[in-house]
């Protein structure tokens, strides 16, 4: 089992990283949402990865890794799986990657039919121009449905909410790098 003190011993300081996969970044800014309380615990971390770069690869194993979003793409998968590979402790963070939040409502209706309504018959199409859907290799390409993370690859936590509280992120990493069992009050749980 994951010891997070055996891991802080072991490299120093705990590889902290974060990605964000289909979501908007409203978890990502929860993160933010710690303040001067990222100061001290900066003594203890080392972040590695974050979406200031969006940098979808990390070239060092961390310790933990915050996924926001869900999986919506090819590319999502990939680099999911790679943080998998790549973090002892891979933590969803917000409904997205929790169960697909709002991105999954489109699970309801056919692919075909939501590309059809983003792109072909869109409330935004020019008359007289001819739509069509984006298609190149640069575009990676969307899965049939949305999927939450622990569908994809295994995950070992899940902090709820949209987003979920600032103070629920930084109990959950403080927790963490101190070597304490995983301990999410409910006053600090939210489930909207
Ligand atoms: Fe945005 Fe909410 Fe999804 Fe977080 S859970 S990425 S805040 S929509």
């Amino acid at each position: 089992p994951f010891d997070p003190a055996l891991a802080a011993g072991r490299a120093g300081k705990i590889k902290v990283a974060t990605i964000g996969l289909c979501g908007c970044w409203g978890c990502t800014l929860s993160l933010l949402d710690l303040d001067e309380r990222l100061l001290p615990l900066m003594s203890k971390i080392t972040i590695t990865r974050s979406s200031i770069t969006d940098v979808k690869r990390i070239t060092e194993r961390c310790v933990v890794g915050f996924v926001e979003g869900g999986v919506a793409n090819e590319e999502n998968i990939e680099t999911l799986e790679h943080f998998r590979e790549n973090c002892d402790v891979l933590i969803s963070v917000g409904a997205c990657a929790v169960w697909g939040g709002v991105p999954a409502m489109r699970n309801v209706v056919p692919l075909s039919e939501c590309l059809d309504l983003a792109y072909v018959n869109s409330l935004t199409s020019v008359p007289g121009v001819r739509p069509t859907i984006p298609l190149h290799p640069d575009i990676p390409r969307i899965t049939t449905k949305v999927y939450p993370c622990h569908e994809v690859v295994k995950m070992d936590y899940f902090i709820p909410g949209c987003p979920p509280d600032g103070d629920a992120i930084y109990k959950v990493l403080d927790d963490l790098v101190h070597g304490r069992p995983f301990d999410l009050p409910i006053s600090i749980n939210r489930y909207d």
